[in-house]
């Protein structure tokens, strides 16, 4: 049976959801009965463990991978030792994914893996969209579409309200946040602006919290800081019980805990004032992010008729308390909306109205009816139409003779629909030049006429491909050079001189190849 698969792989949970006979998203549970699992990874005695296992053995293992989908923008560099093997952030976010992927088999063993839709935040660019791409892949699964978790969870709540709005959709999740504005006509999800911060989430909390609970030991136990870090039995309990507390927090005015130092248990309180204290700072810091995602869209706070509250950090009360302090008139907008599974649950929809997967046989032609495994468990639930934007500004590095110095020249900008392409004129540099060295970089710059050309510094460099040209080439002669983004965003930026034209997609760069990705799947699956 092929089902349509929907997998939100979260930084600090992930999610795995699928569509049953009527049509309705569902979320299949762990193999401890729990919707979400833990995106932790240990390998200890020679073995790997994923998930609630994994995270209640982490203080213990030889090695513990936690938040490996922060690494996902260093998939092509960031690698570590286990067992006396390489791996990078996509074969460890493989194994998550295929942890999933067991218990989901485990409980419909007729399951057929052939296609999924994996969910990023909307921020990642290229790079990281083509990593995630290939953990699925790695997984087990033939085919790996990507959307963004903001869409998913819109899509997921869309379904559910009728007519045309605007909508925010505030998603604070464990590692990562993410706003993005959208407008839904029924089916039609037109995203409108996106931003967000890939290293502020639940995490950041639970830090949060764990030097409270540090400084009120220190100050109980009549001990200095440096003793306690000393002490790392100490710190790791402290660390294992810091997340459980701060869900607490949610429901609770204050906390208590107790740790053993020594022969003695110190005992501390925390309350929610103090946490919500000491993490204004990262809460003012979504705030601002919404203030931006409602610029790009030209849009002001009036303009949203929902305030759709996803991933599992924002049932924290100060977050909706946050939201009122600083729009008031948003107040009877907010709704949480299944903050823990919106995001897979919508992922499945989306996989739904994907295309069928149509086996062929050697002949090219899809294969008899009666084995051709066309037959989806779940009806079609009528197409989607999505309209994303661009997550990131794009630019060439450039020349620039008056400053004497190296500039980007962006060429599209962040917050557009997609797809988009636009050109760039420049020029050959020297005489006699026999390449062109094309460097592409990506940004945060919204478009204006002041951001055309800005610092390399404030800029990440993502790509780039030379271009053989003739040894005749004369200084000033022109050179194009064209960025596309199509509607998967996938980056293609195209150089052309004379009749001379080449082009570069961004998104393979430094990944895994197909013979890469198959090993691994074989290591991995069998
Ligand atoms: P997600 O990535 O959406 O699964 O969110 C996971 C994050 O949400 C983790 O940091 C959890 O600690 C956090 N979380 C889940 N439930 C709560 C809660 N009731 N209060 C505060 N944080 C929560």
């Amino acid at each position: 049976m092929i089902y349509d698969i929907g997998i939100d792989l979260g930084t600090t949970y992930s999610c795995l959801s699928i569509m049953n006979a009527t049509g309705t998203p569902i979320v299949v549970k762990n193999n401890q009965e729990h919707d979400t699992t833990p995106s932790v990874i240990t390998y200890d005695n020679g073995e790997f463990c994923v998930g609630e296992t994994a995270k209640d053995q982490a203080p213990f293992a030889e090695i513990t991978v936690e938040a490996v989908k922060r690494n996902m923008s260093e998939a092509d560099t960031w690698r570590i030792n286990i067992g006396g093997v390489e791996y990078g952030p996509i074969e460890l976010s493989a194994r998550i994914v295929r942890k999933l992927v067991d218990d989901f088999i485990e409980k419909y063993p007729d399951a057929e893996l052939k296609s999924a839709t994996i969910t990023c935040p909307a921020y990642f660019g290229p790079k990281e969209r083509e990593a995630t791409r290939q953990a699925g892949l790695i997984a087990g699964f033939e085919e790996v579409n990507i959307i963004e978790e903001p869409t998913a969870a819109a899509i997921s709540y869309g379904l559910k309200s009728t007519g045309k709005k605007n909508i925010l959709v505030y998603d604070l999740g464990g590692g990562t946040f993410d706003v993005t504005i959208m407008s839904i006509d029924n089916n039609r999800f037109k995203v409108l602006s996106t931003d967000g911060d890939c290293n502020l989430g639940g995490k950041d909390w639970d830090a949060a919290l764990i030097q409270i609970i540090k400084d009120k030991i220190c100050e109980q136990a009549n001990i200095t800081m440096e003793e306690l870090e000393a002490d790392k039995d100490v710190i790791a309990d402290i660390k294992s019980k810091a997340e459980g507390q701060k869900i607490s927090l949610s429901t609770l005015k204050e906390v208590k805990g107790g740790i053993r130092i020594g022969t003695s248990t110190v005992r501390y309180t925390v309350t929610r004032e103090e946490f919500e204290a000491a993490t204004a700072g990262e809460l003012q810091a979504t705030m601002m992010k919404i203030d931006s995602a409602l610029e790009s869209a030209k849009l002001t706070i009036d303009d949203i008729d929902d305030f759709v509250m996803v991933g599992g950090s924002s049932r924290m009360p100060q977050v909706k308390a946050g939201l009122i302090a600083t729009y008031p008139s948003c107040e009877s907008k907010i709704l949480l909306h299944d903050p823990d599974l919106a995001i897979a649950t919508g992922a499945a929809i989306y996989q739904n109205t994907r295309d069928v997967v149509v086996e062929t046989g050697t002949d090219g032609q899809p294969v008899g009816e009666a084995d051709a495994k066309l037959s989806k468990f779940a009806p079609k639930i009528g197409d989607i139409e999505i309209e994303k934007v661009l997550s990131h500004t794009m630019g060439v590095k450039v020349w620039d003779e008056s400053q004497q110095k190296y500039l980007i020249s962006n060429i599209i900008f962040k917050n557009r629909t997609l797809p988009i392409a636009n050109k760039g004129e420049y020029y050959v540099h020297k005489d006699g030049q026999t390449a062109l060295g094309v460097v592409i970089f990506q940004s945060e710059f919204e478009e204006s006429d002041e951001n055309l050309e800005v610092a390399e510094e404030e800029c990440e460099e993502v790509g780039s491909f030379i271009v053989d040209i003739p040894s005749d080439s004369r200084a000033g002669e022109p050179v194009q050079v064209s960025i596309e983004a199509n509607d998967k965003a996938d980056i293609i930026c195209t150089c052309t001189f004379r009749d001379i034209t080449k082009s570069h997609t961004l998104s393979a760069k430094g990944l895994l190849n197909d013979d890469q990705i198959r090993n691994a799947r074989r290591y991995l699956v069998g």
